[in-house]
């Protein structure tokens, strides 16, 4: 069942398109709808219950870059903000793209990414695939702490001799490694919660992407004082040339002042 679009699509023209799915675009939506703008918020549509921004919402893809571009002239669109998750990339490419082929500004709103402090043991890596390589060849026969997301399971389903314990908000996709324990979950977590995990699961070392915020980093807290090693997936680069700022509040004083 689609999400309801409130309010009725097509009752209101103009205004600003903000690609979301994350904290930060929700934060933006609820920065601009009280200034009586138009605020319209797009959703993938991949989780099922999805936590909902204020003001105007619709769901699934546009298509590409073209069907993207298509949409926004006819909504009469005047800005549009990425405030995609940092690796949506495919989504972050068309956003770039259809801004060109439309002429809206563009801007990416992007959370900072995580630090290493002196007290962690992170391995940086540059994608899942990396991810898995460093699993394979450092942890055999390891408990593994898997965050990366219930689409990346495949990236890891040939480690057979490890043990994996998945979280996800919805259940992942096959095929999944075949020692595999799921915990349906999102966050915010805590460091009581993850500690409880590290422990209470015996897990030898955590997967996880540079995502970023507060949501979610109570884990690398509590890998930090457990001593449990990180491998962290770096994030894709932003487009090429595109403006780009880290809060929506930012992000709302660029909207605000077109
Ligand atoms: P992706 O691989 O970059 O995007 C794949 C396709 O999904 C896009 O080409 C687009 O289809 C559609 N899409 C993605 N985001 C959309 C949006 N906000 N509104 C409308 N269509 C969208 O994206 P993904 O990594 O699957 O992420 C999907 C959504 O989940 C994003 O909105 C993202 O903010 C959120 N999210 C992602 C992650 C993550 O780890 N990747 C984590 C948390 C939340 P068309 O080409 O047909 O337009």
């Amino acid at each position: 069942m689609g999400l309801p679009s409130r309010p009725v699509a097509g009752s209101r023209r103009g205004g600003v398109l903000i690609l979301g799915g994350t904290a930060e675009a929700r934060a933006l939506a609820a920065e601009l709808v009280p200034s009586g703008m138009r605020v319209v918020s797009s959703l993938a549509g991949r989780v099922t219950r999805p936590r909902l921004p204020v003001g105007e919402v619709r769901e699934g893809g546009f298509g590409g870059p073209d069907g993207l571009a298509r949409w926004i002239a006819a909504e009469g669109v005047e800005r549009l903000v990425d405030a995609t998750h940092p690796f949506a990339e495919r989504m972050s490419a068309s956003a770039a793209e259809a801004a060109a082929l439309a002429g809206v500004p563009l801007l990416v709103l992007r959370r900072p990414g995580w630090h290493e402090g002196p007290d962690d043991r992170w391995r940086r890596v540059p994608s899942l695939r990396a991810a898995a390589e460093e699993l394979d060849r450092e942890f055999p026969g390891g408990r593994v702490f898997l965050t990366t997301g219930r689409r990346s399971l495949p990236v890891f389903a040939g480690l057979t001799s490890m043990w994996f314990l998945a979280r996800s908000v919805d259940p992942p996709e096959p095929p999944v490694p075949a020692n595999t324990h799921v915990v349906l979950d999102r966050g915010p977590y805590t460091v009581e919660g993850e500690r409880a995990l590290i422990g209470g699961h015996r897990l030898d070392v955590l997967v996880t992407k540079d995502s970023g915020g507060a949501m979610t980093s109570a884990k690398l807290v509590a890998a930090r004082e457990t001593g449990l090693p990180v491998i962290m997936v770096d994030r894709p680069p932003p487009p090429a040339g595109v403006r780009l700022v880290e809060s929506a509040g930012e992000a709302a004083a660029w909207v605000q002042a077109g």
